[in-house]
């Protein structure tokens, strides 16, 4: 017998005719003589419903306020999935993230867990009961709720699959695993069958929707091992794990992410420092900064180009100008760019990747403005309008449609 933990996304349980649909994959999976921990999202958009309530009513409320809120569309999804389970006649019970033993830090909507007391669930498995637990929650040391950032149910599973050392971790959603490319844009987008935990990574953290890029960094930390399907076609998803089978294919995939703000300082003086003022100061107010560009001094000055998130853009630029305001700097901040880009552990050991990406480009007359590498990954951000166009381009151009 198997412990399997199986976790769906809120298009997997929208309306009634979904939810009983989960239910009946996780029957089928209890039937087959498995332990069964299910980890379910809010129903269908309901997270941004409550976000837009919210707003309604106060544009800036205490993040308290907004955990203790958003928490309640997980509750409805689990309650209302425990009935469709008991329905078809079977034992079930739905947990909240803390009767279901989730311990959090304190940051309200953005929560860490910390720990998880596996007790109730254990106690619960061991009565052979289907564990309904709701996903993106938890409880902090004040005993107040937390949320675990959006899209935090992947999360929530794979930490209840590695608490419970788990021999399965299914997220269930609505595509049939982890793509090439969007397969809504891109046509001759393939399905993976393999991927490894540091693509995936890349992909998730550089704008692929399908797995929450902590639920990935997690998975890798205790090594549990994923599969991504789809909760309407039951055929084979991805499985996500540390070492896949050598393929030959050089990239994995190639995304594009268009909440991207990209702030440029002309005239910076050209001396020690002046950059770890500047992103020292981005840190300590929690801006993340993605890709940094420095131009060569030259007649004592120098220019600087960095990304961040639209949401951070304008405080990011107010934080610069304080620090350079007696500098008689000039600062910029362009919103309509977006990021693009390549990533497959292939490239590693492959020259000449970089140049069939920009070839691509440059075939479709695409002006690149920055170019970021890593091991396995070059992102480059072009303008917003040519985005889509150079997603399939570079498809196209590594993977071609045979
Ligand atoms: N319901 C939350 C959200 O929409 C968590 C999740 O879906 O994973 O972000
Ligand atoms: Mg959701």
């Amino acid at each position: 017998m198997a412990l399997i933990v199986q976790k769906f996304g809120g298009s997997s349980v929208r309306d009634a005719e979904r939810v009983m649909n989960v239910a009946r994959i996780v029957t089928d999976t209890y039937k087959a003589g498995n332990d069964v921990v299910v980890v379910v999202s809010a129903q269908g958009d309901t997270t941004d419903d409550l976000i837009e309530k919210a707003a309604e009513i106060n544009k800036n409320p205490a993040k308290r306020e907004m955990d203790q809120l958003l928490t309640a569309g997980e509750q409805i999804s689990i309650s209302l999935l425990a009935m469709a389970i008991e329905s078809l006649g079977f034992p079930v019970i739905s947990l909240l993230g803390w009767q279901a033993g989730f311990n959090t830090n304190s940051v309200y909507g953005f929560a860490r867990i910390k720990n998880i007391r596996t007790n109730r669930l254990q106690a619960e498995l061991a009565k052979h009961n289907i564990v309904v637990v709701a996903g993106f929650q938890g409880l902090n040391r004040y005993d107040d709720l937390t949320t675990l950032g959006r899209g935090g149910s992947d999360t929530s599973a794979v930490a209840i699959a590695a608490a419970l050392h788990a021999d399965k971790c299914q997220i269930f959603t609505d595509v049939e695993g982890v793509y090439t490319a969007d397969p809504r844009k891109v046509t001759s987008a393939q399905k993976l069958d393999e991927i490894t935990y540091d693509e995936m990574l890349e992909l998730a953290t550089l704008g692929a929707q399908v797995l929450n890029n902590r639920s990935v960094e997690m998975a890798k930390k205790y090594s549990v091992e994923l599969e991504v399907l789809s909760s309407l076609n039951p055929v084979p998803g991805t499985i996500v794990k540390e070492k896949i089978k050598m393929e030959k294919m050089l990239i994995r995939g190639v995304t594009k992410d268009t909440d991207v703000a990209l702030i440029t300082v002309i005239g910076l003086s050209d001396n020690p420092g002046v950059a770890f003022q500047i992103f020292s100061k981005l840190a300590q107010r929690n801006i993340n900064v993605d890709i940094i560009l420095q131009s060569v001094g030259r007649d004592g000055t120098k220019d600087l180009t960095f990304t961040v998130s639209q949401a951070n853009g304008p405080k990011a630029v107010e934080l610069v100008e304080e620090l350079t305001v007696s500098e008689g700097t000039k600062i910029t901040c362009e919103t309509n760019v977006a990021k693009v880009s390549i990533v497959g552990a292939g490239m590693e050991s492959h020259p000449g990747t970089a140049s069939t990406m920009f070839e691509a480009l440059y075939a479709q007359n695409i002006n690149i403005k920055m170019i970021s590498t890593s091991e396995i990954k070059i992102s480059v951000i072009i303008d917003t309008e040519d985005a889509d166009r150079a997603v399939s381009a570079v498809h196209n151009a590594f993977l071609p449609n045979d």
